[in-house]
């Protein structure tokens, strides 16, 4: 299977349980330690935009549950991420990194709109590019939508980091013991497995644009550095 080294442009996606480490809000010891992760790797070069999730904060289709409209709590979800992005901007700006923030719901005073080819610009000149607000379109999900950027902006690959989990495995390694962790996989098998660890949309526009995804965990000391830095941790999945 190829491996992603070499990999100099790359979307990063960080869930809403990672800021929060694991509660309602954000944790700013998890955030600053996640930034730290990413100044490192982007010194060196490598150009990071991050796709924010907001489960920290509200997921739509638990609100909905809930007795919710659907779209309303959809975009309560969106603008949850975007306090993410800004928590985020703050502890990359602490390590010295330049970043902007691009919202996918119009908020001038936080955040530029989302403009891929001003994202590109500032990849270029180094600065880490923080997407918010989702697609701006209720019933996706980050996860979708960080395979949507990747494929915009032209990354050459699209880094998941999921808590809990440290890759994709042959069933749920919480409820079953005989689940084997994959090294690789293909999104065809993903898909027809019906694996949950990422969206479903998001696998399928991988595989129709052959974009490599890497699955790894977000905990331990480096593990968003090393996947950052084309470190093959976790699952590979490819086209
Ligand atoms: N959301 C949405 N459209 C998008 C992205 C997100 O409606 O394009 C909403 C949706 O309600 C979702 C919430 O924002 O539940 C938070 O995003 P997500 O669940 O993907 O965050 P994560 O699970 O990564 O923390």
């Amino acid at each position: 299977a190829p491996t992603p080294i070499g990999a100099r442009r790359v979307v990063l996606k960080l869930s809403g349980e990672v800021f929060g480490g694991g509660a309602v809000g954000v944790d700013p010891n998890v955030v600053r330690h996640m930034a730290r992760q990413i100044a490192t790797v982007s010194r060196r070069g490598v150009q990071v935009a991050v796709v924010v999730g907001g489960g920290n904060f509200f997921r739509g289709a638990e609100l909905s549950r809930a007795g919710m409209d659907r779209s309303r709590a959809d975009y309560m979800g969106m603008l949850g991420t975007v306090m993410n992005c800004l928590a985020l901007q703050d502890f990359l700006e602490k390590e010295g990194i330049d970043t902007r923030v691009q919202s996918a719901i119009s908020m001038a005073q936080v955040a530029e709109p989302y403009i891929p080819r001003r994202a590109i610009r500032h990849l270029e000149k180094g600065r880490v590019v923080i997407f918010g607000a989702g697609a701006g379109m209720p019933y996706f999900s980050t996860d979708t939508v960080a395979a949507q950027r990747a494929l915009e902006i032209h990354a050459h690959m699209v880094l998941m980091s999921k808590n809990g989990v440290d890759g994709v495995y042959t069933a749920d390694p919480r409820t079953d013991p005989t689940a084997r962790k994959l090294d690789s996989l293909t999104f065809a098998e993903a898909l027809l497995q019906g694996l949950r660890v990422v969206d479903q949309t998001a696998f399928s526009l991988c595989q129709e644009n052959a974009l490599p995804m890497l699955v790894f965990g977000a905990e331990g000391e480096d593990n968003v550095a090393r996947a950052l830095s084309g470190e093959r941790i976790g699952t590979l999945i490819t086209a």
